[in-house]
């Protein structure tokens, strides 16, 4: 029991605790209602990261005829798709936020259609008068749709937009700078994707999202306006900290002279730039979207009632930095043989995706990206093969009565008893192999080594005569449980 002393203590850490905790959550949003009211607003039409410019029109008209909401074309991409601004909010403070000029990062799009259907939603209504009250708001959602049609980071003209802030050559970097100014801006929001194998540096957590507030000249000074971003961001880690803890990085500051972060922070802007990265088993990055959508919503609700301004911009140093260790699949400490030599070394493997023609769906072909002692490293799974034998996969040529291409149990099988390899006598119409095997031609050869940078990671582990896992382009497969997680392998000549 605590004595009497004791236990004013604790109620009074609790109370300073609740303060605490009061003072660190926008008091507009709490993260967690946020959280749990997502699904209602996520835009079902938006499905997944290789959204067009087709999909998001339709959107935008619908808020045309809102009167709350006033949508303005201001301007064009190369290829004459439109770009258009969506505002809300009759305040004095300025916020503009952009996503997409990178054609391949569309999290924050989707996001922000999340965010519209909220705003406009009237039962928020009362939640949402402080923000329409004290800011105007202004969305430009996908400003590089040519590169979004190709899923393309670059625009039609192979122009990375993130550096064109100077030249101004790009249409759309044109159309960026122009709206910036004509709002003169007081927050900009600059909305990004960035690789799932950054990590939270020193843990083995994916930087889920990453902030930077961007520095306006080499040495990175902190003015006022970038304080203000700073600031900005160690309120909106807190949110994320509450629904995805420990999984927050910080972007590095080093100043890059053609960038519009960096230019719109030396142009007064507070900007904050959010990278969105990778979560565990989210490839479409549907939950990293939903915390995209409460972050924008509290970083909202943090500027209108100003208790952004409350928190000490020393914090944002405290986010640990973005470093790059992640793999997709690690294996640890399996046992290698060549020739003469026996030892042990991990294997770092990255799923890589190839689109379809049409750039609507995606494959993986998988590689070795590293070799030798990982240990510094980490993967989203991880298997620890100690005692287990790496062994090379057999090619199977089939016999009368099997069938042209395994089923998935069949395959199985095959791998079981060593087999890798299935002969076809035909290429398949497409290089995808839905099957956990792969097809290969009559002339293909079985390589003689599994393990060199670059390969495709293709082999079997054996432990104590019996071979119990797969790797199948890159997919680990425990074979006494079925194909879990497994994509396609492929067809090899
Ligand atoms: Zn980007």
């Amino acid at each position: 029991m605590a004595s009497a002393p004791q236990t004013k203590a604790i109620i009074s850490t609790v109370f300073i605790f609740f303060l605490g905790w009061q003072s660190v959550f926008a008091q507009v949003f709490d993260a967690q209602d946020l959280a749990e009211i997502y699904p209602k607003y996520k835009v079902a039409q938006l499905k997944d990261r290789r959204i067009k410019h087709q999909d998001i029109l339709p959107l935008l008209e619908k808020y045309r005829s809102q009167s709350a909401f006033k949508v303005q074309k201001v301007g064009a991409s190369v290829e004459g798709r439109s770009l258009n601004l969506i505002s809300t909010g009759s305040g004095k403070t300025q916020v503009f936020l952009w996503s997409q000029m990178h054609g391949d990062e569309s999290t924050a799009t989707m996001a922000i259609f999340d965010v519209l259907a909220y705003l406009s939603d009237p039962i928020n209504d009362a939640k949402t008068a402080q923000l329409r009250q004290n800011l105007s708001i202004h969305f430009l959602p996908m400003l590089n749709p040519d590169g979004a049609q190709v899923f393309d980071r670059r625009n039609k003209l192979g122009m990375d937009l993130n550096r064109d802030a100077l030249r101004l050559q790009a249409p759309e970097s044109q159309v960026l700078k122009r709206i910036r100014d004509s709002l003169e801006a007081d927050f900009g929001f600059n909305l990004h994707d960035q690789s799932r194998y950054y990590n939270a540096a020193f843990t083995p957590k994916p930087a889920t999202i990453s902030f930077l507030a961007t520095a306006f000249n080499e040495a990175k000074d902190i003015n006022d306006t970038r304080k203000k971003s700073m600031q900005l961001i160690v309120s909106m880690n807190e949110v994320l900290q509450s629904l995805a803890p420990g999984q927050v990085g910080r972007y590095d500051d080093t100043f890059e002279p053609r960038a519009f972060g960096d230019n719109i922070q030396k142009w007064g802007t507070s900007l904050v730039l959010i990278e969105s990265g990778g979560y565990q088993n989210d490839l479409e990055k549907q939950v990293i979207r939903q915390l995209n959508f409460v972050s924008i919503l509290a970083a909202l609700g943090a500027i209108a009632d100003e208790s952004y301004a409350q928190e000490d911009y020393q914090k944002y140093f405290d986010i640990p930095m973005n470093d790059r260790k992640l793999f997709d699949l690690k294996i640890k400490e399996v046992n290698q043989k060549w020739e003469d030599w026996q030892g042990v070394t991990d294997i770092g493997i990255q799923r890589f995706e190839v689109d379809d023609p049409a750039h609507e769906t995606f494959y993986h072909r998988s590689q070795i990206t590293d070799l030798g002692d990982l240990s510094t490293f980490y993967g989203y799974e991880e298997f620890d093969a100690k005692g287990y034998d790496l062994v090379l996969g057999k090619k199977y040529i089939p016999q009368p009565g099997d069938p042209k291409i395994p089923s998935i149990s069949q395959a199985l099988e095959m791998l079981k008893k060593g087999y890798l390899y299935w002969q076809v006598a035909q290429a398949p119409s497409k290089s995808v192999v839905e099957v956990p095997i792969f097809l290969v031609s009559p002339q293909f050869v079985v390589p003689d080594q599994s393990l060199y940078l670059g390969k495709n990671p293709n082999f079997l582990l054996r432990k104590n005569g019996i071979i119990t896992h797969a790797i199948v382009n890159g997919y680990l497969i425990d074979l006494s449980k079925g194909t879990n997680g497994f994509r396609n392998a492929l067809y090899l000549r």
